[in-house]
């Protein structure tokens, strides 16, 4: 007999993939009630999504896990064209960079989808109690919609079934995991843990809000009648993970490879594993359900590399995982339903996978969504702000599937005059989109939370600090220690908002006041009275503000003191001591080359002026401003978070608490 029972949660994310996790992590920053579920009965272990963009690790940097990935995974910084030459031979067309030196200081690398699960994974249970519920699948929803104006209720009921041992568990149909047998000791934990009840029970959660990152199929799109647009195209690939045997001199190196056989997409791996995408069939527009899956086998799928691949050689003994798929290109119609259900990932869009794009997309979506539900379940974002998760999300959904019907062809279309210019065809694809794929601009519109310079101009006093774009990454000394970082490590995602004080060089008396005067607003000692700092709501266990101080300035390292910078910059802590790591100096340091002192001028800051940038707790610029322009920089903080009734104000000392 099934038990059944009743609980109640502020979030409920349905599925834990890469976009269920990075809105799960945020649901352990802010210590806020929530439930993460997943069907599948363990994480992924090998295969599937692999590529990083280099902007996703600038995240995972911020997040505090960068260096894992860096140490497990693979890196590339160019991808060759290999097409027939004269003699019918393959010849290398071109090399394409794929880095950009200046934009970022990681590069696109691989590392496959199960091990940046563990790593996210990982990061939750350091900050929470918080832990994905496995093999417990969503069956219904129901949805008040009278409710979704009161943030206090639930409007949100879905039924789960909790599997048993009774039940086989659900594994995804495509999911051909060859050989676990290499799999990292931290993964072998994580496989050997689960523990099951004897029978499979029911449960009707209550949730406040839900977030669906439930993949392609979604269930929670279907459960809401969202309408998807798109098709699938017609040809169906084949994926394959191997430790190759080959003399194809390009064979650790991203590579497209194209002949009378076919195109196909080298991908070198962690571990010696390389991953081939291969064509395998082609098949009618729209007779996606005649096509048979059990005629692809790896031997079907290793011939083809061989064919493609020839007169190089190609065998292996090891294949980690292989799949076949056949590409959808489709996006969700919407991505909220009134702002309480929202859909993330693979949820709203689906598209090739050759542009490395599904997992980054997906994480960044989760990453969007998962601090705004949290921070308005906390009680500290007002939660109108939660409708810049469709207008920030679902334009870059439109542009992902943009430039996938321009990628996508350049590995089917096999005409002998596209062979020929293949390169150059790739690079202006790739050119035209990059800023966008590689993350580098987001194109976040103007909204609550990111407000734009008028008319769209830069801001004269920090012309590349772009509210609605990242930071640009620079790195800068400790002033204290001397010591360098990134600043996309120093702007930790803690859940805090930022405000940078790029002080400026303060050995000048006049700049020096104005930092003094600066600090007494922090402070709450001038004007209205109340600091920013000790004017909203705390975020309740975690944080007495959701606003951090940062400040970074222009003075020669060893020409001003730590203690020249007053008091709130770098608060006293009865336990911890003076806050070290708040004071940081953009000064050149001849131990490290990347620390060259040019911070400033890449953000286009006057190094005696300097600028007031306020970042949000995703890492993206919400607001910029002048060191004066205290009541423009209020104006926009109230715009977003919930103020204290006065007589809650407290001491703007008491604004953070470490966990
Ligand atoms: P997913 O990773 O699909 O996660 C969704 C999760 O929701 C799953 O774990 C699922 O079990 C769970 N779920 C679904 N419905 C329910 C329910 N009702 N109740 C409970 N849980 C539910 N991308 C590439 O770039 N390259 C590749 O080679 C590649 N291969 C892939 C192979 C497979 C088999 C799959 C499934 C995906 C592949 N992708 C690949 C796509 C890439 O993995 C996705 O873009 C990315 O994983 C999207 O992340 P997501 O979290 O949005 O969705």
């Amino acid at each position: 007999e099934h038990k059944s029972t009743q609980s109640e949660t502020d979030v409920l994310i349905v599925g834990a993939g890469p976009s269920g996790l990075m809105a799960a992590y945020w649901m352990a920053r802010y210590g806020v009630k929530a439930r993460i579920i997943d069907k599948r009965d363990t994480k992924v272990f090998v295969g599937h999504a692999d590529g990083l963009r280099a902007r996703t690790l600038e995240l995972f940097d911020s997040m505090g896990f960068q260096h894992r990935v860096l140490h497990e995974g693979s890196i590339s910084t160019e991808a060759n064209i290999w097409v027939p030459g004269p003699q019918g031979k393959l010849i290398r067309q071109a090399h394409i960079d794929i880095y950009k030196v200046d934009e970022s200081p990681f590069y696109n690398t691989r590392l496959n989808q199960g091990r940046i699960e563990r790593f996210i994974l990982d990061s939750i249970r350091e900050h929470s109690d918080l832990d994905v519920e496995r093999s417990v699948v969503a069956e219904s929803l129901e949805y008040d919609e009278k409710l979704s104006n009161d943030p206090d209720s639930y409007p949100i009921t879905v039924k789960i079934r909790v599997l048993g041992e009774d039940i086989e568990a659900e594994s995804e149909a495509t999911d051909n995991e060859v050989n676990c047998g290499n799999l990292l000791s931290d993964d072998w934990a994580d496989l050997a843990q689960r523990e099951k009840p004897q029978k499979t029970q029911v449960e009707t959660i209550k949730a406040k809000y839900l977030i669906g990152c439930d993949g392609a199929h979604s269930w929670t799109r279907k459960q809401l009648n969202i309408s998807v647009e798109g098709s699938n195209t017609d040809h169906i690939w084949g994926v394959i993970d191997v430790i190759p045997l080959s003399d194809f001199p390009d064979i650790r190196r991203v590579s497209v490879v194209t002949n009378a056989a076919g195109t196909i997409l080298v991908i070198p791996r962690e571990r010696e594993l390389v991953r081939f995408y291969v064509p395998v069939q082609t098949c009618e527009v729209g007779a996606s359900d005649r096509f048979d899956r059990s005629t692809i086998t790896p031997e079907l799928i290793w011939a083809r590399v061989q064919a493609i691949l020839s007169p190089f050689t190609f065998d292996f003994k090891e294949c980690s995982w292989w799949t076949v798929y056949q590409v959808g290109q489709r996006i969700a119609s919407q991505s909220t339903k009134d702002n309480r259900i929202f859909l993330a990932g693979d949820a709203v869009h689906t598209h090739s996978p050759k542009m490395g794009l599904g997992m980054n997309m997906s994480m960044q979506d989760g990453f969007n969504v998962g601090w705004k539900v949290a921070l308005a379940v906390a009680g500290t974002l007002k939660p109108e702000v939660l409708e810049t998760y469709a207008s920030e999300r679902h334009p870059l959904a439109e542009m992902l599937l943009e430039f996938d019907r321009h990628w996508a062809p350049m590995f089917t279309d096999r005409k002998p005059e596209v062979v020929g210019t293949k390169a150059s065809d790739m690079a202006l694809i790739a050119g035209k989109f990059e800023d966008f794929a590689d993350g580098w601009k987001v194109f976040y519109p103007p909204s609550s939370l990111v407000q734009k310079a008028e008319d769209n101009v830069e801001f004269a006093f920090a012309r590349h600090m772009i509210p609605g774009e990242r930071v640009l990454p620079v790195k800068i000394r400790n002033h204290a220690d001397g010591g360098t970082a990134w600043t996309t490590g120093v702007l930790e995602s803690d859940g805090r908002f930022r405000i940078l004080v790029l002080a400026g060089d303060i050995r000048n008396p006049m700049q020096k006041q104005r930092i003094e005067t600066l600090t007494q607003f922090l402070a709450g000692q001038s004007g209205s009275g109340i600091s920013p700092l000790g004017r909203y709501l705390e975020i309740p266990g975690r944080f007495k503000s959701p606003i951090d101080v940062l400040t970074i300035h222009a003075s020669p390292w060893k020409e001003v003191e730590f203690f020249d910078f007053p008091e709130i910059l770098h608060p006293l802590d009865p336990v911890k001591g003076w806050a070290y790591d708040k004071i940081w100096c953009d000064d050149a340091c001849m131990f490290d080359r990347y620390c060259d002192g040019t911070a400033y001028e890449k953000w286009g800051v006057d190094r005696v002026l300097g600028a007031l940038v306020v970042v949000r707790p995703d890492q993206y610029i919400g607001w910029v401003g002048e060191l004066g322009d205290v009541e423009e920089l209020t104006r926009y903080l109230d715009g977003i978070l919930v103020k204290k009734s006065t007589d809650e104000v407290g001491p703007s000392r008491e604004y953070h608490i470490r966990k």
